[in-house]
């Protein structure tokens, strides 16, 4: 293990960030006990705001960011993990307050890690990445929540991202009747492509909502927030729930109490990143086996190290469509 690249961010004593590719050694490295050579990363949008810092998502400076790697174990004082095993992390604090993906190698606690999943290759995990994982989770909320594609449809906001993209993969395999929100109704046919059965343009949801709508969904995945998702809950159908895990629109929520308790709606909350790790790997291993391999591959664009910083860039400003998938070592 010699030097290697890394993304770094700083921040000078005016707390000015800025963003560079650096070399440096496993000195530079913070405390863990599995060193992981990683192979392959992603773009998440929590990765756009570590770069850019349009919200301050960085807890540690400098920080090499990225949320998630797929990789191989390179040494390990962790008894369930050796030298070789593949593994996959996402979350933890990695690539905020511990130092992430975005390099050559990552000292990391193995408490975090989980052997990769069977049936996916190192790739296709950083395709699905927290992202597809995330989705993942609300599948399963909505699942837990007792909901199923008999009941009625499933609206996913913020479709054309990585969340909503892996979401509509999912819930159309299913058997789920999706509709999608997005501002880019450009994208309609990608969109069925993945499952949508319907597009719905995001300029449709975005007045200030009723106290209650047209019922129109049983389900939701929102990943947006503030108004859609309040436009989403007002048309949720008696009994029905909504799983939430994004803030693209914003952190606000500019609801009533009507939706919950004239209708019984149910907001559940998905935080993707300290999920124990009976729970990951029941969600890596539903996404190994529900998830189409070909969308996987259609919504997905490759990217190298040095696209890293210009893609984290697009995806805050909403240009990037799907997932990425970086190969970094
Ligand atoms: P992406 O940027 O890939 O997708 C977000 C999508 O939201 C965009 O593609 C766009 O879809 C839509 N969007 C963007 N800006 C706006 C806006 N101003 N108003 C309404 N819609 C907008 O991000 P990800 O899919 O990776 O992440 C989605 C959200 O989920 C983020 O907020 C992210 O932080 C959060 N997240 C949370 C996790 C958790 O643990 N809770 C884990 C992973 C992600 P379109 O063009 O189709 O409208």
């Amino acid at each position: 293990m010699d030097r290697f690249k890394a993304i770094l961010v700083e921040r000078d004593e005016a707390k000015k960030q800025s963003v560079r590719v650096a070399e440096i050694g496993p000195e530079d490295l913070m405390d863990g006990n599995v060193t992981v050579h990683v192979d392959y990363s992603t773009v998440n949008y929590k990765d756009g705001l570590a770069i850019t810092g349009k919200l301050p998502v960085v807890r540690r400076w400098p920080m090499i960011p990225g949320i998630d790697f797929a990789g191989r174990v390179v040494s390990s004082d962790d008894p369930v993990f050796k030298p070789g095993d593949e593994v996959v992390l996402n979350g933890w604090g990695v690539g905020e307050a511990h130092l992430g993906a975005y390099a050559q190698y990552a000292r990391v606690n193995g408490d975090w890690l989980i052997h990769k999943p069977e049936g996916l290759s190192p790739a296709e995990c950083m395709m699905i990445g927290t992202a597809g994982y995330t989705a993942m989770l609300c599948v399963l909320a909505l699942e837990k929540h007792g909901l199923d594609p008999r009941m009625g449809p499933v609206v996913v906001s913020g479709a054309s991202g990585g969340v909503g993209t892996v979401a509509i993969s999912l819930l159309a395999k299913l058997g789920w009747h999706v509709i999608a929100v997005t501002g880019r109704t450009s994208e309609a046919d990608f969109l069925k492509s993945l499952g949508a059965a319907e597009i719905i343009d995001r300029a449709e949801l975005s007045e200030t909502p009723k106290l209650l709508a047209k019922e129109r969904w049983i389900a939701g995945v929102d990943t947006v927030g503030s108004t859609i998702l309040a436009n989403i809950l007002s048309m949720t159908t008696g009994e029905g729930a909504v799983a939430a895990c994004g803030n693209a629109q914003g952190m606000d929520l500019p609801t009533s109490v009507a939706p919950f308790i004239l209708r019984g709606v149910s907001l559940l909350g998905v935080n993707s990143v300290t999920v124990p790790r009976e729970k990951r790997i029941q969600a890596w291993e539903r996404l190994a086996t529900d998830l189409d391999k070909d969308k996987l591959k259609a919504l997905t664009t490759e990217i190298g190290f040095d696209d890293l910083i210009e893609t984290a860039k697009a995806i805050t400003e909403g240009k990037v469509r799907g997932r990425v998938v970086a190969k970094i070592g």
